[in-house]
């Protein structure tokens, strides 16, 4: 492993100028699940590591506020997953959470280290004997006509197919949430919609952070939506894996029982946290029935590029969006669901 330098800044400021001294090879250390792990790999050799784990700007979460929820981009996986008022409000964001990762996991991971982590793809990760051009600008992909099996089918381009790996991201685009950065320039808010980047020719810019700028906190708008909400992963193995296909909505029905409102978001299978606007196109206006929601999920997939080993995705996807839309409508209706 290369040497790199440690801070441990005692405050938000603090830890931007760190950033700033160390130049374009620092990086922000949170709970580090990801980033040693990469650092491990030789896939990622900052030259400086700034700790953010105890920065008091970055620490807490409130979801008991009127108008929106609060989380600092430095709270635990763990913690934000076990609250009582999003299990019970906004199921979709604290299953995205429970299902990600390992408890061990979870404990020392942050809500926000969660929406930076890197690709899993294994070429990128398997180090220089692979063309992959997010390390190597330019270099090819050598997922293509490679082993693709986890890959991304939506928003893929020539020069990666690459799967965004997170979950928690996917459930927070159900919900149109917004995060607070603070950077050299200073603060600025951003949809999280605008924080990641489709691969087109430039794979290694994986998002629009500018340099040395931090995520302080992720906010969410209080919805109704929220209690009709789900997110539904499936994956290899149910103790822990990274999605092969999820699916997060968020909707309401009106008194008739037709969908009055609709988010359906998707991962594991694009190469960023996926809106299906389609999918909501297909629902909304009607009742939620096994028929609409298999059409939306059909919808959801209509632009789809599998490669030669992930085609089983397109029709996996679609099963989860419908089923997915099927739960939510149930939970919205107030009803039990198995
Ligand atoms: C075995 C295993 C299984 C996993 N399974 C899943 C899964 O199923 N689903 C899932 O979603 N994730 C999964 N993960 C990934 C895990 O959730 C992430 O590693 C974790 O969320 C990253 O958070 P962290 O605080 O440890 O980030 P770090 O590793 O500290 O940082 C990750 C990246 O984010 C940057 N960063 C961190 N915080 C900030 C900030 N506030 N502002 C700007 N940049 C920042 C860092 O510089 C780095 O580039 C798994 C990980 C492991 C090891």
């Amino acid at each position: 492993m290369r040497p790199f330098s440690y801070r441990a800044p005692a405050t938000l400021a603090e830890a931007v100028a760190a950033l700033a001294d160390g130049g374009p090879g620092a990086r922000p250390l949170a709970g580090g699940t990801s980033l040693y792990d990469l650092m491990k790999l030789g896939v990622e050799a900052p030259s400086a590591v700034v700790d953010i784990g105890r920065l008091p700007e970055l620490a807490g979460f409130d979801t008991a506020g009127p108008e929106e929820l609060v989380f600092g981009a430095g709270a635990s996986m763990a913690d934000v997953a076990e609250d009582a008022v999003l299990r019970a409000d906004y199921p979709a964001l604290a299953e995205s959470l429970a299902k990600a990762a390992s408890p061990q996991v979870r404990n020392m991971a942050t809500v926000g280290g969660n929406l930076l982590q890197r690709t899993r793809c294994g070429y990128f990760r398997g180090g220089p004997a692979f063309d992959c051009a997010k390390r190597r600008p330019g270099s090819g992909c050598a997922a293509r006509g490679g082993l693709d099996r986890g890959h991304a089918v939506l928003g893929t381009s020539d020069a990666c197919t690459a799967a965004y790996p997170g979950d928690w991201a996917v459930a927070l685009l159900a919900f149109d949430a917004r995060l607070d950065l603070y950077g050299p320039r200073g603060a600025r808010t951003i949809a999280l919609a605008d924080l990641h980047r489709g691969p087109a020719d430039a794979p290694h810019e994986e998002h629009t952070l500018g340099a040395g700028e931090l995520v302080v906190r992720i906010r969410v708008p209080t919805a109704p939506a929220g209690r009709g909400s789900v997110y539904h992963k499936v994956r290899d193995r149910e103790s822990f894996a990274f999605a092969l296909a999820s699916a997060a909505v968020a909707l309401t029905l009106d008194e008739r029982g037709r969908v009055a409102h609709c988010r359906v978001a998707l991962g594991g299978v694009a190469t960023r946290p996926w809106r299906a606007e389609a999918a909501e196109r297909a629902v909304v206006g009607g009742p939620l029935t096994e028929e609409a929601a298999v059409r939306a999920g059909e919808a959801a997939f209509a632009d789809a590029r599998p490669g030669a080993h992930n085609a089983f995705k397109v029709r996996l996807g679609a099963r989860v969006v419908a089923r997915a839309l099927r739960t939510a409508a149930e939970r919205a209706a107030g009803r039990a669901v198995a």
